[in-house]
């Protein structure tokens, strides 16, 4: 494994951080599989992994709610005396807060759910601005204050999918932030705070650590024809996930990339991708640069599958939903994902059954009209469905 100094915390992190929110779960209730989480864990801090990232919401039964991921990094860690050996990183979840006890409240909830009487790295979690607007009204940077010269947090930052402009302004505000958690992946590089945010993060010194580093997988899944063709003319030969990884750890601005990670397999193949020195010559960013281009020619729209507006309340399977839509757009093959669509989804849970009450709406990470990009995705396989 390579380690890189997360910032001003001079902490020394594992290049790949272990996000939890996308463990492996039962099929028939969603909760954990823990057996299985816990051996990727395993190996992962075997490995050399030290960053483990977690949230109060990961593996939540309700939109934004109280969730299992947490409970089950406390139980693994707790039970494999493994506390001390890993930086413990989770997240405040802010829209939650009415009240500036909240703050501490939740606090409190997370260190019993992870079994610890301290957190190495504490977020506000997906900072919107009027999230951000909110928690300062009610003192949020006092609480943070207290809970650093307590010692209940070491180091305190924010994740957030915002533009620059305000990514900048709330940096500005806080001496004291340490550590910022921002979307990059090299489709991104325009978009939201994207490389402009990075580099600013490196210019104050706050660590940076990265989300989407894979745009949910589909850098590497279903991937068009043009785009492998692309890659079939690099000098060196790299797998698309070996692209996407190394595109982020040869900028000089990126400290730590969480991967979500699914199944022991992708642990192995990260960790091996994360242990190897790769440099990206100036040809392979020029190259990376056209894939770019040419997946954008594809979009269907941004979702980033990263799960954050589920469940819906009214039983929409968004994720599913926009997921068939854009390998629809990606393969260039609607007829085919049209009979994903309405063999993989069941009736109540298409794109037709969302209501547009737009609950889902201030949770969506990517900003998306959801009830909007739904009515498309009806629009679009409606079509194609007169065909069967
Ligand atoms: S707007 Fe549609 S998808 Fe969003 S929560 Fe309401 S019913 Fe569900
Ligand atoms: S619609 Fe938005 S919140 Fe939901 S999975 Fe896609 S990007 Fe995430």
């Amino acid at each position: 494994m390579l380690y890189n100094t997360l910032g001003k915390t001079n902490l020394e992190v594992s290049r790949l951080g272990f996000g939890t929110m996308r463990l492996p779960t039962k099929a028939n209730n969603g909760d954990i599989y823990k057996e299985e989480s816990a051996k990727m864990l395993s190996y992962a801090i075997e490995n050399g992994v030290n960053l483990i990232d977690t949230a109060y919401s990961y593996h939540s039964k309700n939109l934004g709610d109280n969730g299992e991921s947490e409970n089950f990094v406390g139980e693994f860690l707790s039970e494999n005396s493994l506390r001390e050996e890993v930086l413990l990183q989770t997240k405040s979840p802010s829209w939650l807060m009415e009240d500036f006890r909240d703050f501490d409240r939740y606090l409190d909830e997370q260190l019993e759910k992870l079994q610890t009487d301290y957190i190495d790295i504490y977020l506000l979690h997906s900072l919107t601005v009027p999230e951000w607007y909110k928690v300062k009204d009610l003192n949020v940077l006092d609480f943070l204050d207290d809970c650093l010269s307590s010692g209940k947090v070491k180091h305190v930052g924010f994740s957030s999918h915002i533009e620059v402009d305000y990514l900048i302004e709330i940096l500005d505000e806080y001496p004291k932030w340490e550590v910022c958690l921002t979307q990059m992946n090299y489709l991104d590089e325009y978009y939201q705070s994207g490389a402009m945010g990075l580099n600013y993060l490196r210019q104050i010194n706050v660590g940076s650590e990265i989300m989407e580093p894979l745009r949910g997988g589909r850098l590497v899944q279903n991937i068009p024809s043009e785009v492998n063709a692309l890659w079939n003319q690099a000098e060196i030969e790299r797998t698309p996930i070996q692209w996407a990884f190394q595109y982020l750890w040869n900028r000089n601005d990126v400290d730590c990339v969480l991967s979500g990670m699914t199944s022991f397999e992708q642990v192995k193949e990260n960790i091996e991708i994360a242990s190897k020195l790769d440099e990206i010559s100036d040809n392979d960013l020029e190259l990376i640069r056209e894939v770019a281009r040419t997946y954008r020619t594809f979009i269907g729209n941004d979702c980033s599958r990263c799960g954050y507006c589920m469940p819906c309340p009214h039983g929409v399977d968004i994720i599913n939903c926009f997921a068939e839509y854009n390998i629809a757009h990606m393969m260039g093959n609607p007829k085919a994902s049209a009979m994903q669509y309405f063999y993989l989804i069941d009736d109540d849970s298409r794109a037709d059954s969302c209501i547009g009450c737009e609950e889902c709406l201030p949770f969506c990470t990517q900003m998306l009209d959801i009830p909007e990009e739904l009515r498309k995705v009806h629009d679009y396989f409606g079509e194609e469905f007169n065909h069967y």
